[in-house]
């Protein structure tokens, strides 16, 4: 009875010693709970329509003091340069928490975090995330900035498009980001760009004379909220979808929103904002760990975006240390394997909004994840871009 007696405390102690909460319910979560015990959980991305991709958010509760291990399995290393960026007051703010506590094998990948005693909910995240609640926190912020209804997503969600500056001005400048779910570093760096429009006095405002900006943060909307990898969807994602006949109603709804304003101006220019493949930190020299433009394939659109990434050059070389800088010879050329037209037949906003007879270019932009040739990925070096690609677009159309 006694021996009896004490195997069930002994039971009870482990499952107590195991009650922390792992929970995903939350805007963007996303994991899938393998095995849970005393020192940890074993845990997969979840991909969804998606093939195999790196996105994952999950908070945990009831763990503070305790040092446990979260170790993802099967599908790959899902941990970036700088380890998982982590919250203390629910996804208001976040920070990396660094390498130090990753473990990489061949086929997974682990990441141990102590907790400090009072971290009573802690989120983990792949990447610094920027939710709509994000945006809409800085829109209140900007009076200036007009809302405009885009559409209603599949889900049934209420979509939109922002405004600023001259709506009859004779330039219009397109901004875009959340093609892909998961790709956050987009809409950070959209917001620096629209901080520094929104600047008084400044190179970027004067240019708003003439000037209307068309935002639209996030364009898969419900991928965003639900948590989704947004990438690479089946059968295909909102990056391939700019056909006569979109399936997602956010694409139709800007094919329709970018005609019509452009039809008022007399030039245009389209910035589709991405992120692209994770960073782990080995090859500096790796694609992912810079900031770059991917050429259109229209020559004489490509030589006005040469223009523009020589100017962000020299732009971002101004900022002071720790600044993401650009090097024009980052830029992706078309017809090159990263940048080809392979997928005709579902062409991507930047190649469709590139072919419109009044747009000067149109182009993707890859924001790191992590780094960007030793720079540190957050939302002050993030944003600083976004002011420098204001600033560049000022100083391209004040260009002869
Ligand atoms: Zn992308």
């Amino acid at each position: 009875m006694k021996r009896a007696f004490a195997i069930m405390a002994f039971a009870a102690a482990v499952l107590e010693s195991a009650a922390f909460e792992i929970y995903s319910d939350f805007p963007g979560g996303n994991i899938d709970v393998l095995e849970k015990g005393e020192n940890g959980a074993k845990l997969r991305q979840q991909c969804r329509d998606s093939s195999w991709w790196f996105y994952w958010s999950f908070g945990v509760r009831g763990a503070e003091g305790r040092t446990l291990t979260f170790k993802f399995a099967d599908l790959g290393d899902v941990l970036g340069s700088r380890g998982p960026a982590a919250s203390f007051d629910g996804g208001k703010t976040w920070r990396w928490l660094g390498a130090q506590g990753i473990k990489r094998e061949k086929n997974s990948s682990s990441f141990e975090f102590a907790f400090p005693p009072d971290a009573k909910d802690v989120r983990f995240a792949f990447c610094l995330p920027y939710m709509p609640s994000d945006f809409d926190a800085f829109a209140k912020s900007a009076p200036e900035l007009k809302k405009i209804p885009l559409c209603k997503t599949r889900k049934g969600r209420e979509n939109f498009a922002y405004s600023l500056g001259n709506p009859g001005g004779k330039i219009k400048i397109f901004l875009t980001s959340r093609h892909h779910a998961c790709e956050a570093t987009g809409t950070f760096t959209m917001q620096g760009i629209l901080e520094e429009f929104l600047k008084k006095g400044g190179p970027a405002a004067e240019l708003l004379k003439d000037a209307e900006i068309v935002a639209v943060p996030f364009i898969d909307l419900d991928g965003v909220l639900d948590g989704d990898q947004g990438k690479s969807r089946k059968p295909h994602d909102h990056n391939r979808d700019y056909s006569e006949s979109p399936i997602y109603p956010s694409v139709a709804a800007f094919q329709k929103l970018y005609n019509a304003k452009a039809e008022k101006a007399e030039t245009v220019v389209a910035l589709d904002l991405h992120a692209p493949f994770i960073f782990r930190g080995a090859g500096s020299d790796a694609q992912q760990n810079r900031m770059f433009l991917l050429e259109g394939s229209i020559a004489g659109k490509a030589e006005s975006q040469r223009k523009l990434s020589k100017i962000l050059e020299a732009e971002t070389l101004k900022s002071g240390e720790g600044a993401i800088i650009h090097r024009q010879k980052w830029d992706v050329k078309y017809g090159t394997p990263y940048n080809s037209d392979a997928h005709k037949m579902h062409l991507s906003c930047s190649a469709w909004a590139n072919r419109h007879p009044k747009a000067a270019f149109a182009c993707a932009v890859e924001i790191p994840y992590t780094d960007c040739v030793g720079a540190e990925v957050n939302s002050e070096s993030m944003r600083e871009l976004g002011a420098n690609i204001a600033k560049s677009l000022a100083e391209y159309f004040a260009a002869p």
